[in-house]
């Protein structure tokens, strides 16, 4: 089952003849009854990727099933990047996101979160004969991240003599690398495996492979709208009883040939507070 199902998911879901959202719904704030905004990245494969008009990866699977589960018909995607996510929320020009967001409680001071929906780990891409091993050769090295991650804030906590360049996506710092301009890329494992896998860098980078952080992926959605958020675990409860998950995973990081651990996936939700 290796085939390659990047670009394969429509962007719209025109599935759902939604028997629920009728009549006034001032009391959630997903949008109109039919129509919902969902915040995702744009850059990452394997995770939330756009192409043309076709969007693809892990993320996007887990946010067509919410909606749909939500009544909703019409999905629009809008970029996420890393550091806007809160903003994107607050100011409602998103419903709900998906977008390898991790809970933290310094975000949860602005959004809440359904979830988590998986558990990923910090790791490093490096190019394929690179010496490093973990954060612990980091010191004085080049390191690329992302802006608003919390994995530019764990790296430099951890490393602080390491020579940190930050950008607003993952995909530039990936280049960078590879073109040996920069020695690592650290974000989350699902992540750098979507890149390592991809034609452009194969031979070239590698995941080191040795994860040093525990990064939760929540649904981020407006602060205090727990019935919202209540809905959302419920699809995603739903979600990974009907084998949905489980095929939204190995169509997704199987191509990468990303191995999920399983000790910890599919994860326990949290309480929706
Ligand atoms: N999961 C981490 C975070 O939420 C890193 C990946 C990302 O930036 O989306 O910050």
């Amino acid at each position: 089952m290796n085939t390659r199902r990047f670009g394969a998911a429509a962007g719209t879901v025109v599935l759902a003849l939604g028997l629920a959202a009728c009549g006034d719904s001032g009391d959630s704030g997903a949008g109109d009854d039919k129509s919902i905004k969902i915040g995702i990245k744009f850059d990452q494969p394997g995770l939330g990727l756009k192409e043309g008009n076709s969007y693809s990866g892990f993320d996007v699977d887990v946010a067509n099933y919410v909606a749909k589960e939500l009544g909703k018909t019409d999905v629009q995607f809008v970029q996420a990047p890393s550091k806007q996510r809160e903003d994107l929320i607050a100011t409602d020009q998103v419903d709900l996101i998906f977008a390898t967001y991790s809970i933290t409680d310094e975000r949860k001071a602005k959004v809440s979160f359904a979830g988590p929906y998986f558990i990923a780990g910090q790791d490093l891409l490096v190019a394929a004969d690179s010496d490093i091993t973990g954060p612990d050769d980091l010191d004085g090295k080049k390191l690329c991240s992302v802006t608003g991650s919390t994995s530019a804030t764990n790296v430099q906590e951890k490393v602080p003599g390491v020579q940190l360049q930050e950008f607003d996506g993952y995909s530039k710092c990936a280049e960078l690398v590879s073109k040996g301009q920069l020695d690592a890329l650290t974000t989350d494992n699902t992540i750098l495996a979507g890149y390592a896998a991809q034609e452009a860098y194969k031979g070239k980078l590698k995941v080191v492979g040795a994860p040093f952080s525990e990064e939760r992926y929540g649904v981020g959605l407006k602060k205090g709208d727990t019935e919202l958020c209540k809905q959302v675990n419920d699809a995603l409860t739903k979600m990974v009883e009907d084998g949905s998950w489980d095929k939204a995973v190995e169509n997704n990081f199987g191509p990468a040939d990303f191995k999920v651990d399983e000790s910890v996936n599919p994860p326990k939700l949290d309480e929706c507070s």
